[in-house]
């Protein structure tokens, strides 16, 4: 049975360094020992995810990062007190003690305490940190159920732990600590607001600049096998296509030309957390109705429509 909520048995996986599929509040994450290199190899395998694309560690507490001789910065002990458990991810230097493979030779490491009931206990229960990046292939669609993982690598892991649907639905918030000034890398499941109000100050989005992105290569991303077209106005661009062959992602709105079981409304009443939360499942059921394309709006830029906007273009990007 490779789903279930079997604690011990996901440990005694991790200890002989297996793949466990984990949930987080974020998407479920491809989970092995951090400090194991082969353990590692093998998430990059897996996923099929180039290795120039380095992973987060995870762990249940600030205080067994720092055991494992990480120092982390004030700013980061500030925010961690106050988001950790949660979705957000601090780029601090590396040491020894994490592999290249983790890191992609970057020298620096990705650290977050995810906030699952489930994954606590079982990280409590380690004595290591978790690699984990999220639990499908490599620039498809990350999986906010123990169903989308089982569906996409199901015949790849000997196990998943299910923990219900992510709450929170998308992945975390990246912010770099390498330099003087604190950097966005990613937008995520946690607002850029609400980290700016703690450290009393404006962030600056930095780009992965080191060695993991070469140009462009991960611009595409969380993608659906049908093309999606972000429009200005969805009503109108509606009109342009076959009705009946036209899938729609709308934030609050619905449209009466199209076919209802094609419609999937993120937030009726205009919540962008509750749209972020379902964002990944509609991209997963439009792409299954297997239409002629899908539209999707903009999203306001506030909060997590940030990151909603961010996984839909990059989910727009044609490749060629
Ligand atoms: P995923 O776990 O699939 O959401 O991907 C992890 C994300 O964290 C990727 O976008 C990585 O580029 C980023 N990341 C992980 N480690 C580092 C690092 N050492 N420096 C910069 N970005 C990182
Ligand atoms: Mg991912």
């Amino acid at each position: 049975m490779p789903i279930g909520n079997n604690i011990p048995y996901a440990i005694e996986l991790l200890n002989s360094n297996k793949l466990v599929a984990i949930p987080t509040e974020t998407v479920y994450g491809l989970a092995a020992n951090a400090f194991n290199e082969n353990a590692v190899l093998n998430i990059y395998k897996t996923k099929n995810r180039p290795q120039f694309n380095p992973l987060i560690i995870h762990s249940n507490r600030i205080e067994r990062f720092e055991e494992w001789g990480l120092l982390i910065p004030a700013d980061v002990k500030l925010l961690a007190q106050h988001f950790w458990p949660g979705p957000i991810t601090f780029i601090i230097p590396a040491n020894h003690k994490i592999p290249e493979i983790v890191t992609a030779g970057t020298g620096a490491v990705a650290i977050r305490v995810p906030n699952h009931p489930i994954t606590l206990d079982l990280l409590a229960k380690l004595n290591f940190p978790l690699a984990a990046p999220s639990a499908n292939p490599s620039g498809f669609i990350s999986p906010t159920s123990a169903l989308h993982v089982e569906q996409q690598l199901g015949n790849k892991i000997d196990y998943i732990l299910d923990g219900g649907n992510c709450k929170v639905g998308v992945e975390s918030t990246i912010i770099s600590f390498l330099e003087n000034e604190p950097k966005i890398l990613r937008f995520g499941g946690l607002a850029i607001e609400a980290i700016e109000a703690v450290l009393n100050k404006k962030l600056a989005t930095g780009s992965n600049n080191n060695k993991i992105v070469a140009p462009g290569m991960l611009s595409k991303h969380y993608a659906p096998v049908h093309p999606l077209q972000i429009v200005e106005n969805l009503s109108e661009s509606i009109q342009l296509f076959d009705k009946n062959r036209v899938g729609v992602i709308s934030f609050s709105e619905s449209f009466a030309e199209v076919p209802i079981a094609h419609q999937f409304v993120l937030s009726k009443t205009k919540d962008l957390n509750e749209a972020a939360s379902n964002l990944f499942a509609a991209m997963r059921h439009v792409d299954e109705l297997d239409l002629d394309i899908i539209l999707s709006e903009k999203f306001p830029n506030i909060g997590l429509g940030y990151a909603i906007n961010d996984r839909l273009k990059r989910a727009s990007i044609q490749e060629n």
